[in-house]
């Protein structure tokens, strides 16, 4: 029979073959089931037990997860014990059934779907896509309910499995690989879910956003095969596409192999110039990932993801721990920390109000000197933490330059606080600027005199100047790096760093794609940063090009209206 092949999005390479392990969306009830008033007690008491033995579940998860895995896995199933332990939570479950004289699992949805309105009425997209979280603590409690021992199942059942779920939770993903899981495709789920960023770092062949029909179309036990990279799911694969997946894990294990091997070689083009390539870190793992592949430091440190997923912001200490902890790792190396980028598509402060546009509203440095506490305790925490290491602060969003000034100011005021109360900091600290406001980019050699560099984050370059929202999949298509417009914002930022004699860095998702690689270089791009699992590709990609050939190909891209024309040109140079 020939293979049936779903696609998806591609979330993790590699390609895994294996049985199929289906899991369906977990049955909530279509009815109620009435209980008699004498029964009332006893169905209370049944839901305190599912509740109990979910917690007790995930505790013991939480206590087995793999070494490797992100520190943010285990605060995730740290915040779903502590959504269990809400005493409101299961308080109201129970109201519910004492009130309505129904059982606890149709209490239980009554629940579900309070909350989900809830949610949904939520403007901050971050929040909103929360109720995940609840949704996967509510889902654990009814599979109790429904007299499920414990969802992860015995292990030989899951090894070498590929499993097709209508959703996989961190928590499951962690679970599965303990267990030997080869590979994952799920309904839902996008590219910057949780569950993606910890497949990707678990090196677990994934793809997400898989039609539902797979669901009902596949059994448990089928034979399947997945490829990460192109996003397909194969359905009984036949003998010649066997070979072909055969055919590309050997090609795959041999990119890997040669990758490795330029781990240690230098980042330099073949006409001989060195090329700086940092790391862009977000969760700790990524830390001693970007030491391992060898970055010449880190290029950018997303500190609002210390505020993520968390009821309240961490103090000064905690940020001051975190922050120096990055820096000792990689001293003598440079690390940018960027003030924190909260607001859009990012997280939430508690207490705020939604914004009307939030891509467009109180966002990263606006937000920040709207408040002014907040921001002063990262100053502080940051000042405080300089003395571990070389670290440079980089400001996000920038469109005024009054916006430099009022944060230079900011800087000097903790600072005399600092040494008035005898606590020790690095002086001079230098101060760059995220330049990816379109207003920004045009006017960048005011910026580049006022700031002692600059970094080109070209997602929201590239999302506000195409006026494109880098969230909405239906206008994912329009996304491209090579529009003329784009290309000469580059261009004009990079010169304009150059004339100012101040470093100009690139750390969007545009630096790790090798395709542009040798088109940046030849627009004057010399420092990339990009995740740590796309470092060594890129230094690859670096070593394959000749600097002069890419300046003199680059030039008449730089004056086409189709600049991408001119790409296999370049590419092939
Ligand atoms: C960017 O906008 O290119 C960038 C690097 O920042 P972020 O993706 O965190 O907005
Ligand atoms: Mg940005």
């Amino acid at each position: 029979m020939n293979a049936r092949c779903f696609s998806g999005v591609a979330i993790s390479r590699g390609v895994a073959v294996g049985r199929a392990r289906v899991i369906g969306r977990i049955a909530a009830p279509t009815e109620p089931i009435a209980i008699a008033p004498n029964l009332i007690d006893a169905e209370c008491r049944r839901l305190e037990r599912a509740f109990d033995a979910t917690q007790r579940e995930l505790t013991r998860v939480r206590r087995q997860l793999p070494r490797d895995v992100p520190s943010e896995v285990g605060d995730v199933i740290d915040m779903h014990i502590l959504l269990l332990k809400d005493e409101s939570f299961l308080a109201d479950t129970r109201a519910l059934i004492r009130n309505r004289s129904v059982d606890a699992a149709w209490a239980l949805k009554l629940k579900h779907d309070e909350l989900e309105a809830v949610f949904a009425a939520m403007q901050e997209a971050y929040l909103k896509s929360r109720f995940e979280d609840v949704h996967q603590v509510i889902s654990r409690v009814q599979l109790k309910l429904q007299g499920a021992k414990s969802s992860p199942l015995r292990a030989q059942r899951w090894a070498g499995a590929i499993v097709i779920a209508h959703e996989i939770s961190p928590t499951d993903l962690s679970e599965f690989a303990r267990l030997g899981v080869v590979g994952i495709a799920s309904v839902s789920g996008g590219p910057l879910s949780h569950s993606a960023i910890l497949a990707r770092s678990l090196k677990m062949p994934a793809l997400m956003g898989l039609s539902p029909t797979a669901l009902t179309a596949l059994r448990d036990g089928d034979p399947v095969a997945l490829d990460g990279a192109r996003g397909e799911l194969y359905v009984r694969p036949g003998l010649t596409l066997q070979a072909e997946l055969l055919a590309r894990r050997i090609k795959e294990s041999g990119r890997e192999r040669a990758l490795s091997r330029v781990r240690k070689l230098p980042a330099v083009t073949r006409d001989g110039v060195g090329i700086t390539l940092s790391a862009n870190v977000e969760i700790d793992a990524e830390i001693d990932q970007a030491l391992k592949a060898g970055a010449d430091g880190v290029g950018l440190y997303r500190s609002e993801f210390l505020f993520v997923g968390r009821a309240t912001p961490p103090d000064e200490d905690e940020q001051y721990a975190a922050y120096a902890q990055v820096l000792r790792k990689l001293a003598p190396r440079p690390v940018v920390i960027r003030t924190l980028d909260l607001g859009s598509d990012k997280a939430f402060l508690p207490g705020l109000k939604p914004a009307v546009n939030p891509a467009l509203g109180l966002r990263a440095v606006r937000l920040c000197l709207r408040h002014p506490a907040l921001f002063k305790t990262q100053l502080r925490a940051l000042k405080r933490a300089s003395i571990h290491g070389n670290l440079r602060i980089l400001v996000p969003m920038l469109s005024g330059l009054s916006e430099i000034a009022q944060v230079r100011r900011l800087i000097r005021q903790v600072e005399s606080a600092l040494a008035a109360a005898g606590i020790a900091f690095a002086p001079n600290t230098p101060l760059g600027g995220m330049i990816e406001v379109p207003a920004a980019a045009i006017a960048a050699q005011a910026f580049a005199r006022r700031l002692d560099f600059l970094s080109i984050g070209t997602n929201d370059l590239i999302q506000y100047t195409l006026a494109i929202d880098r969230g909405d999949e239906s206008v994912a298509h329009l996304n491209d790096p090579l529009h003329p417009a784009i290309l000469k914002l580059l261009k004009r930022v990079l010169d304009a760093g150059q004339r100012e004699g101040k470093p100009v860095s690139l750390c969007g998702e545009m630096a790790a794609d090798p395709t542009y690689t040798r088109v940046l270089l030849g627009l004057g791009l010399r420092d990339f940063s990009v995740s740590p699992a796309a470092l060594l590709e890129l230094k690859s990609s670096i070593r394959r090009a000749s600097l002069s050939d890419a300046e003199t190909l680059v030039a008449p891209m730089l004056k086409s209206a189709r600049p991408r024309r001119y790409l296999a040109a370049l590419n092939d140079a």
